[in-house]
């Protein structure tokens, strides 16, 4: 919870302190009082569909518990915010039953990709797995350099091929290296061109295919890494790459440099994909398994 509460201050600053002022200040539960608290919520990016749901919601709870008075609001809020957040699916990571976990990385540049595949290699690490991490992104200029620098830093290896080479051999090789060396995780990176969206599609179905054929149960997960400073940016980028890239899981990076915390909420209604890690700094441990109650805990603690 702590790591999540220093994660969430600015958006606790911009959300949750301003609720709680509005409910000192307004005192009673009336019309004036919802407005102000959908403006707050909008404000933090929940999304004004997911506002509107989540604001019926208060209001039928407040008539069926016939509250009058604004701070009994608060628990009834984070209650809510629970629910909506908790959905049925499960936050942890799918692994292997037996034999190697693959888990490929998708997301536009500069989201946070390389990062994430950094900090979770240092996890598995840390669990005393062998990772392996493959340089999938052969387009964008440095991506390969980058995911090395990682590698080296958290002292795992990289296999890689020349820049402008084809992904799908880089995975092929990959696999076959990770089989011979009896890695448990191996953590893949693709490119994220979004100029080009069918040619990035027709890509990631190429790896895909290669990966399943070497590993008939893979890729275990298929996470879309997004940028939760982008607020509603993140959403658009999620629901684009939902529906065509077999996205299992999301991650939501920079928690930690946004006001828009919101947008977990706004997310978490919106799509049927569960929010598996938050990223909530740039060092190595900064990465966290998302958690709603913890989540909310930290916002409202
Ligand atoms: P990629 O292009 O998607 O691979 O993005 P990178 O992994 O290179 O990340 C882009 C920038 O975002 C880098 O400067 C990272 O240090 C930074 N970054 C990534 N994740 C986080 C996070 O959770 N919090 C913060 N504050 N910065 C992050």
């Amino acid at each position: 919870t702590t790591v999540f509460k220093e994660g969430l201050t600015k958006t606790r600053t911009a959300f949750v302190e301003r609720v709680e002022d509005l409910i000192v200040r307004r005192k009673k539960i009336d019309e004036a009082f919802y407005e102000e608290l959908e403006e707050i919520l909008i404000g933090a990016d929940v999304g004004v569909n997911t506002v509107l749901e989540l604001v019926d919601e208060l209001r039928a709870e407040v008539r069926k518990r016939k509250i009058e008075d604004a701070a009994e609001l608060q628990p009834v809020l984070s209650e809510k915010l629970v629910e909506l957040l908790r959905g049925d699916e499960d936050p942890s990571l799918n692994m292997a039953a037996s034999g190697m976990t693959v888990i490929l990385f998708v997301g536009v540049n500069g989201v946070g990709k390389t990062t994430t595949i950094g900090k979770l290699a240092h996890r598995f690490k840390t669990e005393g797995k062998r990772v392996l991490l493959a340089a999938g992104d052969t387009f964008r200029a440095g991506a390969i350099e980058q995911l090395e620098v990682w590698g080296q830093r958290v002292g795992v290896d990289v296999i890689k091929q020349q820049a402008g080479s084809d992904p799908a051999a880089v995975m092929y090789d990959a696999v076959q290296a990770a089989k011979q060396r009896g890695v448990d995780v191996l953590l893949c990176d693709t490119a994220g061109r979004l100029q080009n969206k069918t040619n990035l599609m027709e890509e990631l179905n190429k790896i895909f295919r290669v990966i399943q054929r070497e590993v008939p149960s893979a890729p275990h997960e298929v996470l879309l890494v997004l940028d939760s400073t982008t607020g509603q940016n993140a959403l658009s980028q999620a629901k684009l790459f939902g529906e065509k890239s077999g996205v299992t899981g999301l991650v939501l990076t920079k928690l930690d440099g946004t006001a828009k915390g919101g947008i977990v909420i706004a997310i978490r209604n919106e799509l049927n994909l569960p929010v598996k890690l938050v990223g909530l700094g740039e060092k190595m441990e900064d990465l966290q398994q998302f958690d709603s109650e913890q989540f909310v805990h930290a916002l409202f603690a």
